[in-house]
């Protein structure tokens, strides 16, 4: 069996509303969608994403980098030599994460598909069969904020989500809004997105908060250099500190795991480019009694599926996953996946979504 064609397509997807966060208002996402086909009649799907913020990486630059740079080095290979020469592209390219991610995802796809099993058994053992969903809500205004968190603790989240965006009076009256709406055993995970900058800001958040013990953590506090600061930030108030943009790959988990920095981290197929090295990540964070968080960055039905598929095999699974595709204004992928407070592990062979022809 051998790959014969490789179609690539990059594109942004609107939001269904602006979602403001420390870097500025977002109005769209960027993706990629691969298609990969063998000459047996095998096609596999994959979904990248970029986080423009956190890589570089835009919409054209992640179709270019799979067409013109990833697609040749695997076309006609089996399927085993084709995770080979993408491996080897991964480990010497820098960057184009969301391209590398796709073509990836693609390849397990039709890798599943033709042991007729779903992707999570390529990934892991399976512990789970439904996976918490946590509702993410933007950095809006702290009124608005608290009627949305209302919402979605009425459609049934218990675990929430919501950005910080640097101003540390509106962070602070934000944060105790959404406190006050949190469900009998509710957390909330509090994303700053960098924004706190240093140790002395973020303290000045951290010693306002009441109810701390309803933090399931603080993600991203400071700048992605001042890991230091998040140890003493975790030492200081007890409360657990998570890394997300500071950390990318296998070596990142391993450094602050190592030196106990971190309580935990984010996994994101958008800055570190692989299923298989997130599943790693996982179990290297397990190592230092780290837990994490799968997370979906804006991708649509198949990128988000496939996280779920992820989730089911990471022990040290947080509070739940994050999945945005009711933030999107369109879906793609087939089925959609409509959001829940529990989303059931998939069963289908390979990735168990499609891409219209249509789109390639
Ligand atoms: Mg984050």
């Amino acid at each position: 069996m051998g790959i014969s064609q490789i179609d690539a397509v990059g594109m942004k997807i609107p939001f269904s509303e602006n979602f403001p966060l420390n870097y500025g208002t977002e109005q769209a996402t960027h993706h990629i969608f691969v298609r990969v086909k063998t000459d047996t009649g095998g096609v596999g799907y994959g979904e990248g994403t970029a986080l423009p913020w956190f890589t570089g990486d835009v919409a054209p630059g992640l179709e270019e980098i799979a067409r013109d740079w990833i697609a040749p080095s695997i076309m006609n290979d089996s399927l085993d030599d084709a995770f080979v020469q993408l491996r080897q592209f991964q480990d010497t390219f820098p960057g184009a994460y969301g391209a590398m991610a796709a073509v990836e995802m693609a390849l397990l796809d039709l890798k599943a598909k033709r042991f007729d099993v779903p992707v999570h058994e390529l990934l892991g053992a399976k512990l789970r069969d439904s996976i918490p969903i946590v509702s993410v809500l933007p950095a809006h205004d702290t009124d608005t904020t608290a009627r949305k968190a209302t919402e979605e603790v009425e459609k049934g989240y218990r675990h929430l989500k919501i950005k910080a965006n640097g101003n540390t009076k509106t962070d602070i009256e934000r944060i105790e809004a959404v406190l006050e709406v949190l469900p009998e055993r509710g957390t909330l995970r509090i994303d700053a997105n960098t924004a706190w900058k240093t140790y002395p800001t973020a303290a000045k958040v951290l010693s306002e908060i009441n109810e701390e013990e309803k933090i399931e953590y603080v993600e991203q506090p400071v700048a992605v250099n001042r890991v230091d600061h998040m140890r003493r930030l975790w030492e200081e108030f007890g409360i657990p500190i998570y890394a997300d943009e500071s950390v990318n790959g296998i070596a990142d988990v391993e450094r602050y795991g190592n030196n106990a920095q971190i309580s935990g981290c984010h996994l994101k197929l958008a800055k570190s480019g692989s299923l298989l090295t997130l599943a790693t990540m996982a179990e290297r964070a397990k190592k230092y009694d780290m837990t994490v968080s799968v997370v979906s960055a804006f991708g649509t039905s198949l990128e988000a599926t496939a996280n779920l598929h992820l989730a089911s095999v990471v022990e040290n699974l947080s509070q739940g996953v994050e999945i945005c595709t009711d933030l999107l204004a369109d879906s793609y992928g087939s089925p959609a996946l409509e959001q829940a407070p529990k989303l059931s592990v998939p069963t289908k062979p390979g990735i168990g979504v499609t891409i219209d022809d249509t789109v390639f």
